[in-house]
């Protein structure tokens, strides 16, 4: 009693440390939600859940705003415990599948003795499946990492063209394979080099390139464009793939989200590539439409702007 809400929540009495109120009271906003962090007296953490509204009278005249602020600890608590569960499960899985893995590859070998062809056979399935486990688990657990601790890019010199090059090549012999016809359109002069993650901005490039050509049937055609832009490299991949009805869209970037249960894949793939190329200060979005075709774009900036570095500390 008698201390400023801005004292026990904010732990000042200054009135711009409450920034969402001031901003509904500024804004006339109707109501805005944030999540908050204060500290108890014995300097343990409690989450807060914080809504703010103005407040009005008859006439419509602002009078002052209320604040609700809703302590979440204990729900924060349970969320990180089994998120890291979870992580510690997956991780757990991991060793059996690779010990696993390598000692069918001794047996489809022939070091452990002659297979007759059926074992063969057998065993070839197995490793087939095992291998996608082992994607599965691996594109988990790097989907559990970005969500428990977040992802900050590890920058470096970035050539686009050279990198999309060699990720195109990567995917030819499959694309070829299945009799599609692969196309590209790149700038005549080189995109600038630029200060990117390259691991990481490779495993999204490969993505989009795996997926197009995972849903487009044979006979048909990959367009993967490069162009430089104002401000950023824009890549774009045009599929002439299975599509997506547009009551999918909306979804199509979540985690665990796959248009068809049946496909390959965890649903995972374009979850983690929103995370990084956002976490660069990019975009990532999809046009496409049902049995025509599919546009996955991105952009990356030519320089990183001040809210993608402030966001990368
Ligand atoms: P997955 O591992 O299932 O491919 P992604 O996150 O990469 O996971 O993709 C999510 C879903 O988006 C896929 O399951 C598929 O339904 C749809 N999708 C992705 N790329 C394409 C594409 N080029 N054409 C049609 N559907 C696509």
């Amino acid at each position: 009693m008698g201390k400023s809400h801005l004292e026990i929540f904010h732990g000042s009495s200054d009135k711009e440390s409450c920034p969402l109120l001031a901003h509904v009271i500024l804004k006339q906003k109707e109501t805005a939600a944030a999540e908050a962090v204060i500290k108890r007296k014995d300097g343990e953490p409690v989450f807060l859940s914080v809504t703010a509204a103005p407040l009005f009278d008859d006439k419509g005249n602002l009078t002052g705003g209320i604040e609700f602020f809703r302590d979440i600890t204990e729900r924060k608590r349970l969320e990180r415990e089994r998120k890291n569960i979870i992580s510690m499960f997956v991780h757990d899985m991991k060793n059996p599948v690779t010990a696993s893995e390598g000692l069918l590859l001794r047996l489809l070998s022939g070091k452990s003795g002659p297979l007759t062809e059926k074992q063969q056979g057998y065993f070839e399935i197995m490793r087939a499946e095992l291998n996608r486990l082992s994607n599965l688990l691996t594109a988990f657990l790097e989907f559990s990492r970005f969500e428990t601790k977040g992802y900050t890019p590890v920058p470096g010199p970035f050539n686009m063209e050279t990198e999309v090059y060699k990720n195109i090549e990567a995917v030819r012999v499959e694309a070829e394979a299945k009799g599609i016809h692969l196309f590209f359109e790149f700038p005549e002069k080189m995109p600038p080099v630029l200060d990117a993650d390259e691991m990481m901005v490779n495993r999204v490039i490969r993505n989009l390139l795996v997926n197009a050509v995972r849903y487009t049937a044979p006979g048909g055609t990959i367009t993967i464009k490069l162009s430089e832009r104002d401000k950023d490299v824009l890549f774009e991949v045009v599929d002439t793939g299975v599509g997506i009805a547009e009551d999918h869209l909306p979804y199509i970037f979540d985690a665990f989200y796959r248009v068809n249960r049946d496909s390959e894949g965890s649903g995972l793939g374009l979850s983690i590539a929103k995370n990084i190329i956002e976490a660069h200060g990019g975009k990532i979005w999809v046009a496409s439409s049902l049995r025509k075709g599919s546009t996955f774009s991105f952009t990356l900036p030519k320089q990183q702007e001040e809210s993608s570095s402030s966001r990368k500390k």
